[in-house]
C-alpha cells in the first residue's frame, strides 16, 4: 500500500504499487545513493503512479519547465495518492499554481542577494552569517524560499569561491556563528563537507557553526555513521531541519534524528506555515509534541515568504497568531515554535505573537493568561496609584479589581475558591 508507513525491520518491499523500483532491495533502499540516484525527476515516473489526464500532463510539463522536480523514492513512498491533499504530495509534487497567477511577487523579496559580500554568503545580522554551499536538495520542496536558485540546474559551489567565503568570515571577528545551508548541505559527499567544516573550524573566532538540512524528512537514509562520525570532529555543530508535518515522522527519521544528537548535535525544527498542508492548530499541536518526542526542538514556525511561485501556499498572518494562540499553554512550552516573518527587503526576522499584555500604567501590567483571564502584575507595589475607575481593563489597570476572568473558562469556580483575594470581585 503506497503511503504506509515503513517499518524498519520490514522485509522488502513493504509497499507494492511504486513501479519503478519494484525490484530494488531493501539494502540498496536503505542507500542514500541509491535514493538519490532514483529520484522521480519526471512526467513519466507519476505516470506508473497515479492517472494523469492528458490536459493536466501539458500543465505539468509547463510548470517543469520552470520549476524542477525531484522526489526520493522514500518522501514519494509517504504520500498516499487516494488523498487529494495529502501534504507529501502538496509539497513534492508540482501544481499548476506555481506558475498560473504570475504573481508580481520578486524570486528573492528579502534580499538575500543583495546583502551578499561574496557570492553565496549573506552578512544579515551582526554576528552571524549565511553560507549557501549547493543548490541541490534530496526533494524539492513546492515552498521553497529559494526557488530562484533552481534555474541554475544543480551545482556544487567551487572550492575557490568558497574560499573567499572563508576569507572573508575569518577577517570579520564578529561573526560568531556560520550557517551551512543551500540546497542542503548534506547532499554533499562527506569529504566535500568535512571539507569546508575543517575551514570554518581554523577560524578561532567562529564559536558554532549550524547546518540547515531537509534529509532527516525527505532522505533519512542520509544520516550514515561516516557522516555522524565526522561531524563529531567539528562540535559544537547544530542542525536545523524542516519538518511540516506529522506524516513525515516515520522511524526512518526518527532514527536519523538520533543518530545526529548522539554525534552530540542538538536539532531544532524550522517549519513552514503552509495553506493546505499545517495551517491547523490541530496539525500544529500533532507535529510539534511529536517532534518532542523524537527529540526535535521547534524552533521557528516561518510565515510563508511571498517568493514566485510558491504564493499559493502563503496563508494570511491572522492564521498564525490564531496558530500560536491555540498552542501558547495547551502544549508543552517547549513544543511551541516561534512565528517569525521574515520581512520583505532584507529587513530580517520579526518575531509576532497574540498579544498578552493587555495595558500598562506607571505602577502594574495587565496580563491576559491562555484561557482569557486578565490580572494584574505589579510592577512596583510601594508606588501610590490614584483609583480612578473600578471596571474592566482600566480597574485591573489601576488596582481596584484584581483578576478579570472571563464566565467561560471552566477552572474559573476552582480557582475562585482557592484565591480568597478574589472573592471580593464576585
Ligand atoms: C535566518 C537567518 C539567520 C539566522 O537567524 P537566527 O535568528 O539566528 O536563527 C542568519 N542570517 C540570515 C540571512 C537569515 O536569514
Ligand atoms: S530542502 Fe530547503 S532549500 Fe531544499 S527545496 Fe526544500 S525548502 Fe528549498
Amino acid at each position: 500500500m503506497a503511503g504506509a508507513i515503513p517499518q524498519l525491520d520490514d522485509p522488502l518491499p513493504y509497499f507494492s504499487p511504486p513501479v519503478p523500483w519494484q525490484t530494488v532491495s531493501w539494502q540498496e533502499w536503505n542507500n542514500w545513493k541509491w535514493q538519490m540516484r532514483n529520484r522521480i525527476k519526471s512526467i513519466n515516473d507519476i505516470k506508473k503512479i497515479s492517472e494523469i489526464t492528458e490536459e493536466d500532463e501539458e500543465i505539468f510539463r509547463a510548470v517543469l519547465e520552470k520549476f524542477h522536480m525531484s522526489i526520493t523514492p522514500y518522501y514519494f513512498s509517504l504520500i498516499n495518492f487516494n488523498d487529494p491533499n495529502d501534504p507529501i504530495k502538496l509539497q513534492s509534487i508540482p501544481s499548476y499554481e506555481e506558475i498560473s497567477y504570475e504573481q508580481d511577487a520578486s524570486e528573492d523579496p528579502l534580499y538575500e542577494e543583495i546583502h551578499m559580500p561574496v557570492p553565496g554568503l549573506t552578512h544579515r545580522y551582526p554576528d552571524r552569517v549565511l553560507l549557501v554551499v549547493t543548490n541541490i536538495c534530496a526533494t524539492y520542496c513546492r515552498h521553497c524560499t529559494r526557488k530562484r536558485e533552481w534555474k541554475y540546474g544543480e551545482y556544487i559551489k567551487p572550492r575557490n569561491i568558497l574560499e573567499k567565503a572563508f576569507e572573508y568570515i575569518s577577517k570579520h571577528n564578529k561573526i560568531r556563528d556560520v550557517i551551512i545551508s543551500g540546497g542542503d548541505p548534506f547532499t554533499l559527499a562527506t569529504p566535500s563537507l568535512e571539507y569546508i567544516l575543517s575551514n570554518l573550524r581554523k577560524i578561532s573566532h567562529i564559536e558554532i557553526i549550524r547546518i540547515g538540512t531537509r534529509v532527516p524528512v525527505t532522505l533519512p537514509q542520509r544520516i550514515t555513521d561516516e557522516l555522524t562520525n565526522m561531524l563529531e570532529k567539528y562540535s559544537p555543530i547544530w542542525v536545523n531541519t524542516h519538518f511540516n508535518h506529522p506524516n513525515e515522522i516515520t522511524p526512518e527519521a526518527a532514527k536519523a534524528c538520533d543518530k545526529i544528537i548522539k554525534a552530540g548535535c542538538p536539532i531544532n525544527n524550522q517549519a513552514v506555515l503552509l495553506k493546505g498542508i499545517n495551517d491547523s492548530v490541530e496539525i500544529q499541536k500533532k507535529l510539534n509534541t511529536s517532534l518532542l518526542k523524537i527529540k526535535v526542538r521547534p524552533y521557528y514556525l516561518f510565515h510563508c515568504d511571498a517568493v514566485k511561485g510558491t504564493l499559493h501556499f502563503c496563508t494570511n498572518v491572522r492564521k498564525g497568531i490564531e496558530i500560536i494562540e491555540g498552542l501558547r499553554g495547551h502544549i508543552s512550552g517547549l513544543a511551541i515554535p516561534n512565528y517569525v516573518i521574515d520581512v520583505p527587503g532584507g529587513l530580517g526576522k520579526v518575531p509576532l505573537q497574540p498579544t498578552y499584555l493587555i495595558s500598562m500604567t506607571e505602577e502594574a501590567v495587565v496580563l491576559r493568561n491562555y484561557q482569557g483571564m486578565i490580572a494584574r502584575f505589579e510592577d512596583n507595589k510601594h508606588t501610590a496609584h490614584p483609583q480612578i475607575q473600578r471596571e474592566g481593563v482600566a480597574g485591573v489597570a489601576n488596582g481596584s479589581l484584581p483578576t478579570l476572568i472571563p464566565l467561560a473558562v471552566k477552572s474559573t469556580k476552582k480557582r475562585i475558591n482557592n484565591y480568597s483575594h478574589l472573592r471580593k470581585i464576585r
